[in-house]
């Protein structure tokens, strides 16, 4: 489905129109098409800064040298007049207390209205939890409050900020969440905070481009919208992968299976014999998955009161319980293979909440709490496994909005628009890959910094 004012700011003329009349003038976002590129900022001026102390800049350094970006590492006073940037980097990690906090203004103050349409911002802060002093553990926790309004004054012309909790040692996986906020893959995400540590085995090879190759993935509800996208952006990393959807969808499910060379299963997820046969299945096939997309997800939205007991179970049995019955089988038959990645589709309604959906915020935000509980479980064997919640995106589901609501829900974000099916497959692809081992248990969303649940 197709947002009206974004196809209209596209032309001067209505956009100058849509500005008069006090409407948001959505911005033409950069998006990235295909694979990763090894050097996707070639081309490209990174501003990189780092407060006293920081321990993550050698690491931020050597990763943009290798993305191709020529990077400038000037100071405010040796800054070139006029220069412009294509992204800026500033490594936080060494705040000890709230005076330092100043560095965010000395470095970003002089330079911000130079950042370029569709620039990317990613800032690394120490771990709040982790600090041994009241004083850095203020000053670590203010930079998130920094990122997230920064993010909502550049956002108008498609940048966007994001926050990287980076602790002590795991600044040697950041090449792989780096490649990713800083590149056109990460559009839709805005105004995130996620946390990088060590706590999962990595694995020895980290490919940067093709990360997916020999790779074997799951994603259920993969016949269209967010699970069609996702299972093409795998493909396109080199996975082979495995779509399943309902036995009614069939035909539309082979088409998305044979459009990337993958394989159709037509099964419902909340057949209690689904489990045992996926176990079969990648055993037998591919001796087990590496990643697996619980994808598949309904809503029969009502309020409370209204609502019918078949609607309640139909909810919480596909969006939930079928996905801890899957990863019980997979994990206890040992098919889910080292350094796998599970991904959830959570949603902003999980942590919102919203009008007419406690069945389904109720699954949603389950599945926060399911991904951080089996986060720890899952670390020896390398695996990881996170949620991803989608803030407003043109689907089917979104399509079936009341207009007014729908309006709602596309223009409250720092990009003033709905994303699309790609931007959320986009995010699932990075927390696949090799280079996401410092991401477990987190919950990220692709909202466009959405104002709901923020
Ligand atoms: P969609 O309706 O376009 O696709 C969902 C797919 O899941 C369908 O193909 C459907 O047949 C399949 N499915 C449903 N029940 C199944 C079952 N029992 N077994 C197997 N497959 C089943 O939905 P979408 O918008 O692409 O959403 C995908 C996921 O993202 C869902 O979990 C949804 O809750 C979540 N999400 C979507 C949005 C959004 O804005 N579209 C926002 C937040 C979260």
């Amino acid at each position: 489905m197709s947002d009206y004012l974004v196809k209209l700011a596209e032309n001067p003329t209505a956009r100058a129109i849509i500005k008069n009349i006090g409407l948001p003038t959505p911005p033409s976002l950069a998006r990235a098409s295909g694979a990763y590129e090894a050097e996707p900022l070639s081309g490209k001026t990174v501003l990189l800064g780092a407060a006293a102390k920081g321990y993550a800049a050698k690491a931020a350094l050597a990763t943009l040298k290798g993305m191709g970006a020529t990077v400038d590492q000037s100071t405010p006073a040796t800054l070139v007049e006029g220069a412009s940037f294509d992204r800026f980097v500033f490594d936080a990690t060494g705040f000890a207390g709230a005076a330092d906090i100043r560095a965010l203004y000395d470095f970003f103050h002089p330079v911000i209205r130079r950042l370029k349409a569709n620039g990317r911002v990613v800032v690394l802060a120490a771990v709040p939890e982790l600090q041994s002093t009241v004083a850095a553990r203020t000053a670590a926790r203010a930079v998130e409050g920094f990122t997230r309004s920064l993010a909502k004054e550049v956002g108008k012309k498609g940048s966007t900020v994001n926050l990287l909790y980076v602790e002590q040692g795991a600044e040697k996986r950041l090449d792989g969440p780096l490649r990713f906020f800083l590149s056109d893959h990460s559009t839709y995400v805005d105004g995130q905070a996620v946390r990088v540590t060590t706590e999962v085995k990595a694995a020895t090879k980290i490919p940067t481009t093709q990360v997916l190759e020999g790779k074997v993935a799951l994603v259920t509800g993969g016949a269209r919208g967010i699970g069609a996208a996702t299972a093409a952006r795998l493909a396109a990393e080199g996975a082979h992968v495995v779509v399943l959807d309902i036995p009614q969808d069939a035909e539309t499910l082979n088409a998305t299976a044979q459009k990337i060379g993958g394989t159709a299963l037509a099964m419902d997820i909340t057949d209690p014999a689904t489990p045992q046969k996926l176990v079969s299945h990648f055993k037998d096939t591919h001796g087990g998955v590496d990643i697996v997309v619980h994808n598949a997800g309904v809503t029969r939205d009502k309020t409370l009161a209204n609502m019918k007991e078949q609607n309640w179970d139909l909810v919480q049995n596909i969006n939930l319980a079928a996905i801890l019955a899957v990863d019980e089988a997979l994990l206890e038959n040992d098919a889910i293979k080292d350094h796998g990645r599970i991904v959830c589709l959570s949603s902003i309604g999980g942590i919102a909440g919203n009008m007419g959906q406690t069945n389904y915020g109720a699954t949603k935000a389950g599945l926060i709490g399911y991904v951080a509980g089996r986060a720890n479980e899952v670390a020896g064997k390398g695996i990881c496994i996170n949620a991803v919640a989608p803030g407003f995106i043109e689907t089917r589901m979104t399509a079936a909005m009341p207009f007014m609501i729908r309006e709602a829900g596309r223009r409250l974000c720092s990009l003033s628009q709905g994303g699309e099916p790609g931007d959320v497959a986009e995010l699932i692809t990075f927390l696949s890959t090799p280079g996401a081992s410092g991401i477990s248990g987190n919950v990220i969303r692709v909202c466009g910094q959405s104002l709901v649940g923020a």
